[in-house]
C-alpha cells in the first residue's frame, strides 16, 4: 500500500511552532510535500528542516492570515512552485485569556480576525485554486473542543472556535459539488507553547506553579499530554481520500474528554 497522502502538495498555516508543526511533520511523513505559512520565516525554516528529513519539499512563507493580500499571494506562490494546491490546513489561531467582564472590543475583535476571518480567508483562497484547476482536495480546520465546551476566562476563544465548527459545516455543503471535502478538528489540550502560555495565566491567576498546572492537562482518559504529531496524524488521514465519508464534520482528538 503507497503513503496516504503520497505526491499532495498540502498548505498548513501557523506552522512555526506547535500543533502546525506537528501536522507538517505528520502530512510530509504521510508522502505529501508542503507550504508553510506564519509570521516569521526564522520558526518556519525549524519547521522545514523536519520535513526534509522526511525527504519531502517545503516551502516557507511569512504571511499573516488577516491579510488577504498576502494570503492570496502565498497560494500563488505555492502554485507556482508546486504546480498545484490539494489540500488546505487552516491551523493559526490565537488565545487571549481574560474573564468574560474583563474582554476588551479589541481582544474580541482580534480572535474573530485571525481564528474566523484569517481562516476563511484561507479557505476561500484555497477553494478558488482547487475549483479553477478541478482538483479534487480537502480542508481541515483546526477549531477546538472549546468551541463546544465553554471554558471559562476564554469566552471569546470559545465562540471563535464554535462559528469556525459551523462555518466548517457550510463550506462542506457548499463545495462538496467540487469535489472539496472539508472538515474540522477538534483538540483538547495538547502540548504547545499556546497551553504553556494558559497554564502561565491560570497559575498566576489562581497562584499554582504554571508547570504543576501544565502536567496536569491531561485528558481524563489518558495518562499522559496529548502531543502535536498525534494530532498531525489525524489531520493526514482526514486529508486523505480514505476520508471522502466524513464530511463537515467537527472530529474531537481531546482523549476522550468530550463526548459529543
Ligand atoms: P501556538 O500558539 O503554539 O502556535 C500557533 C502558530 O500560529 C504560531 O506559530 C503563530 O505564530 C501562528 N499564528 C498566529 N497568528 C497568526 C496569523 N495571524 N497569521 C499566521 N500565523 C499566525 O498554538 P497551538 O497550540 O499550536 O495551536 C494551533 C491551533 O490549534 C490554533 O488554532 C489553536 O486555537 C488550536 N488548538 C490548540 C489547542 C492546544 O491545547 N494547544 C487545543 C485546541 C485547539
Amino acid at each position: 500500500m503507497g503513503l496516504l497522502l503520497e505526491g499532495r502538495k498540502i498548505l498548513i498555516t501557523g506552522a512555526g511552532q506547535g500543533i502546525g508543526r506537528g501536522i507538517v511533520e505528520a502530512v510530509s511523513e504521510a508522502g505529501a510535500d508542503v507550504a508553510l505559512i506564519d509570521l516569521r520565516m526564522e520558526p518556519l525554516q525549524e519547521t522545514a528542516q523536519g520535513v526534509e528529513e522526511n525527504g519531502r519539499t517545503a516551502l516557507c512563507l511569512v504571511a499573516d492570515v488577516t491579510d488577504r493580500q498576502a494570503v492570496d499571494g502565498a497560494v500563488e506562490r505555492m502554485i507556482g512552485e508546486f504546480g498545484r494546491i490539494d489540500g488546505l490546513v487552516s491551523n493559526a489561531g490565537i488565545v487571549e485569556m481574560a474573564p468574560a467582564l474583563d474582554i476588551t472590543g479589541d481582544s474580541w475583535d482580534k480572535h474573530f480576525a485571525v481564528n474566523v476571518r484569517g481562516l476563511m480567508q484561507c479557505c476561500q483562497s484555497a477553494a478558488r485554486q482547487m475549483i479553477a484547476a478541478g482538483t479534487h482536495g480537502a480542508i481541515v480546520n483546526i477549531a477546538s473542543n472549546a468551541g463546544k465546551v465553554g471554558y471559562q476566562n476564554m469566552a471569546a476563544y470559545n465562540a471563535s472556535k464554535a462559528a469556525v465548527i459551523n462555518v466548517t459545516r457550510n463550506l462542506s455543503a457548499e463545495w462538496a459539488e467540487h469535489g472539496i471535502n472539508v472538515n474540522a478538528l477538534c483538540p483538547g489540550g495538547v502540548d504547545t507553547p499556546m497551553l504553556g502560555a494558559v497554564a502561565e495565566w491560570i497559575g498566576k491567576r489562581i497562584g499554582m506553579d504554571p508547570q504543576e498546572l501544565l502536567d496536569g492537562m491531561k485528558p481524563q482518559q489518558m495518562d499522559r499530554k496529548i502531543q502535536p504529531i498525534e494530532i498531525g496524524r489525524v489531520v493526514a488521514f482526514l486529508l486523505s481520500d480514505d476520508a471522502r465519508i466524513i464530511r463537515g464534520q467537527s472530529v474531537n482528538a481531546d482523549g476522550g474528554d468530550t463526548p459529543y
